[in-house]
């Protein structure tokens, strides 16, 4: 797909979006989980982990799971609590495995992914997972203005940490993929918006030009003329030809009547060659 140098903006504009999507795992037990994460995220474009007070730091093991995205790792950001994790984040999601006895306004995992990627535009937006063992506290899911919960097997719905992570991750990838597929299209249409379009007067002027020459050529017998304007005008709409084009097309019908008759009919308003 070839690119506008406008689609390059967005490109970028697009790609530092993905960096104010933060992953957020509290007190992780297994840095194993978070070499994995590392490479779940890297994956889906995304880039910021941040470590609330892990139990056990990425080593060896990290790095090895982490395989391409050891660079995820070296810019970890570790730090004593959640507050601190999501001060800056004006959207902070929280994830679980199960439902809390607190009833909190919920996201379906594509609906978060959609409103990660929307307010990303604004304020850095966080996406928080909890300890392997007993998940997030209560308190610290108080602090997320939505939770998530992905609609697993209910007779077993908790999934390996770095899964859990790499299955919300996708949601906000296929959001940034369809935010940048739209824009693409907003880029080209607004592109299209440039044309010119003939007004009526003029397509008709051109119609009439059209029957005038066929008739010339003996494609339109004036005793039967059929139809062939009729569709001559249906395929010429649906093609909606711009200004220039229509100049284009007056000035071959111009051509065609010359040769047919000799010395065709030159209107005033014809272009006397064709527009380049
Ligand atoms: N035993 C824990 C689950 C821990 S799984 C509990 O009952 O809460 C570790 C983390 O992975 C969870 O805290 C959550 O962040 C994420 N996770 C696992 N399964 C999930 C699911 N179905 N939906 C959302 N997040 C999930």
């Amino acid at each position: 797909m070839s690119e506008t140098p406008n689609s390059d903006i967005n490109q970028s504009e697009t790609k530092s979006l993905l960096d104010r999507v933060r992953i957020v795992l509290v007190n992780t037990s297994d840095c194993r989980n978070i070499g994995s994460a590392a490479r779940a995220m890297k994956t889906m474009g995304l880039s910021q982990l941040v470590l609330v007070d892990p139990i056990e730091m990425p080593n060896g093991q990290a790095q090895a799971l982490a395989a391409g995205a050891t660079d995820v790792l070296a810019n970890v950001k570790v730090v004593k609590t959640l507050e601190e994790a999501i001060t800056d984040c004006g959207l902070v999601v929280g994830t679980s495995a199960r439902s809390r006895t607190l009833p909190w306004p919920m996201l379906e995992p594509r609906e978060c992914g959609a409103k990660l990627v929307q307010e990303a535009h604004d304020y850095p937006v966080a996406l928080v997972f909890g300890r392997e063992s007993s998940g997030l506290t209560n308190d610290e899911l108080q602090l997320c203005h939505f939770h998530v919960q992905i609609p697993a097997n209910p007779e077993y719905s908790s999934l390996n940490l770095a899964m859990a992570v790499q299955t919300l991750s996708y949601e906000v990838r296929m959001n940034y993929l369809e935010q940048q597929a739209q824009q693409h299209q907003a880029s080209s249409q607004s592109n299209d918006d440039d044309t010119e379009y003939p007004v009526v007067d003029d397509t008709e002027r051109m119609f009439e030009h059209f029957e005038q020459a066929l008739k010339k050529t003996g494609f339109i017998v004036p005793s039967h003329p059929g139809l062939v304007m009729t569709k001559l005008r249906r395929l010429i709409n649906r093609a909606r030809p711009d200004v220039k084009e229509v100049k284009m097309l007056r000035g071959i019908l111009a051509s065609v009547e010359k040769s047919a008759g000799g010395k065709g009919t030159r209107q005033s308003d014809e272009p006397e060659q064709q527009d380049s």
